[in-house]
């Protein structure tokens, strides 16, 4: 098959792929709270629809998040080739993070300018969803026999979890076989790396427990901060340390995820933060705190993993740590509470959907990719662990740092680009170019 005239197909859209990115960008997705996902998805499908997609909206009704104020609003459309092949679905996340401070360019403009496209979600990952749409509608306008399947999702919630996007949609079936073979989550990973998998994460609440008392007596009571502070401490000392020491051999970029890490992202402990404040003459306002001994503590860890290690060896390390607290301090006395676990991904280097996007790479670019994995996890990991399926990565436009930052951007050239690379891998996938 000559694809010639389908790369110069897509080149010409380049004043297209800028305006759907516009489009996208234009209705602002911000999550949390979850808003205009229902516009957002309408706007796409919409689209799609008109260009022969059958096209479904499917709203996580009761997950996470869902409510009528902001419904979990996910879009999936189709378009079945004229004979028996495999499925390709694009998969990208329709939310944004909130805009923060630092703009110069209006956050929900797409403003043009040096050749980008400005605004919050063009890098991560509106731009990624133009281009991937743009790639599929430039193969059907050209009119080639197409084998197989397109798929192409606009799915919520990526940035807090993806339970009530991809998590959902992997739950009913839709990143399973027979229906998709193949998946290209089109984040903003740069134009020649593919994406191969992330580390692993796992979030826990570690509670200690102490006895309450008065504050003007603690010596009555056992603080539970105190004992919070010992296994900071611990952590800090023992486990940062030795976790520094664990390099992976995979890919992670950037180089310093390499090796795996521990935040600690959040400690309440004691009465509930009063929010005091003094009027013009100095006399306190507001609530004020009232003397206690605190009687527990809570601590969010969130440890993320390499894939030589396992998860059970991760949970098992924390354990030891507190028990050894039990031990070695008196009235020592923990819980601990899984929030959220995942495993470490890592698709072969030889699965179909690598190979075919490493040749459309060096096709288009000229240049071998870079083969890389992701510090934190992102919707593969649903499609992994819920859908089974396991030729997927993430490609897409987009410098990954610029994410979540102000002034975000993504480059015009860098859109035609990925689009022609999503085609030409595309028509690998569904068996129509061999
Ligand atoms: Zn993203």
């Amino acid at each position: 098959m000559n694809t010639d005239a389908l790369l110069k197909r897509i080149e010409a859209k380049r004043d297209e792929v800028v305006a759907l990115t516009q489009d996208l960008v234009r209705i602002p997705t911000i999550n949390p709270p979850g808003d205009a996902y229902e516009a957002c998805a309408r706007m796409l499908g919409e689209r799609l629809e008109k260009r022969g997609f059958a096209v479904e909206y499917i709203r996580a009704k009761g997950a996470p998040g869902d409510s009528d104020a902001y419904p979990r609003t996910n879009v999936v459309a189709r378009y079945q080739g004229q004979s028996a092949g495999e499925c390709v679905h694009f998969n990208s996340h329709i939310d944004v993070v909130e805009v923060g401070p630092g703009w110069t360019t209006a956050p929900f403009g797409g403003e043009v300018k040096d050749g980008k496209v400005y605004g919050r979600g063009t890098c991560d990952m509106k731009g990624g969803l133009a281009a991937s749409v743009i790639a599929c509608e430039a193969i059907l306008e050209e009119g080639l026999h197409l084998p197989g399947a397109l798929e192409i999702s606009g799915t919520v919630d990526e940035e807090s979890g993806g339970f009530s996007g991809v998590g959902y949609l992997a739950e009913l079936g839709y990143f399973s076989k027979p229906r998709v073979h193949h998946v290209i989550i089109p984040e903003p990973l740069g134009v020649d790396r593919i994406c191969l998998g992330h580390r692993g994460v796992y979030w826990a609440e570690v509670e200690t427990r102490g006895r309450i008392a008065h504050g003007s007596m603690p010596f009555l009571g056992d603080s539970a901060i105190s004992h919070m502070s010992a296994f900071a401490h611990l952590l800090e000392t023992t486990l940062l340390p030795r976790l520094a020491q664990r390099r992976t051999a995979e890919p992670v970029e950037p180089p310093g995820a390499r090796v795996s890490t521990l935040n600690i992202n959040s400690i309440h402990g004691g009465q509930v933060e009063q929010r005091f404040a003094m009027d013009a003459a100095g006399r306190p306002t507001g609530d004020l705190p009232a003397p206690v001994v605190a009687h527990s503590c809570r601590m969010v860890l969130d440890r993320r993993f390499i894939a030589e290690e396992s998860l059970e060896s991760v949970k098992q390390e924390i354990v030891d740590m507190l028990d050894e607290l039990t031990r070695t301090r008196p009235g020592f006395d923990y819980g601990v509470r899984e929030i959220m676990s995942f495993v470490p991904t890592a698709t072969p280097r030889d699965a179909p959907v690598v190979l075919a996007t490493a040749t459309a790479i060096a096709r288009v670019l000229g240049r071998e990719p870079q083969y890389i994995a992701s510090p934190g996890t992102y919707d593969q990991k649903h499609i992994v662990r819920t859908g089974k399926l396991h030729d997927c990565i993430a490609y897409g436009p987009g410098i990954l740092d610029l994410a979540h930052q102000p002034d975000e951007y993504v480059g015009i050239q860098e859109l035609v680009d990925s689009a022609q690379i999503m085609a030409l891998a595309a028509l690998t996938l569904t068996g129509a170019r061999r």
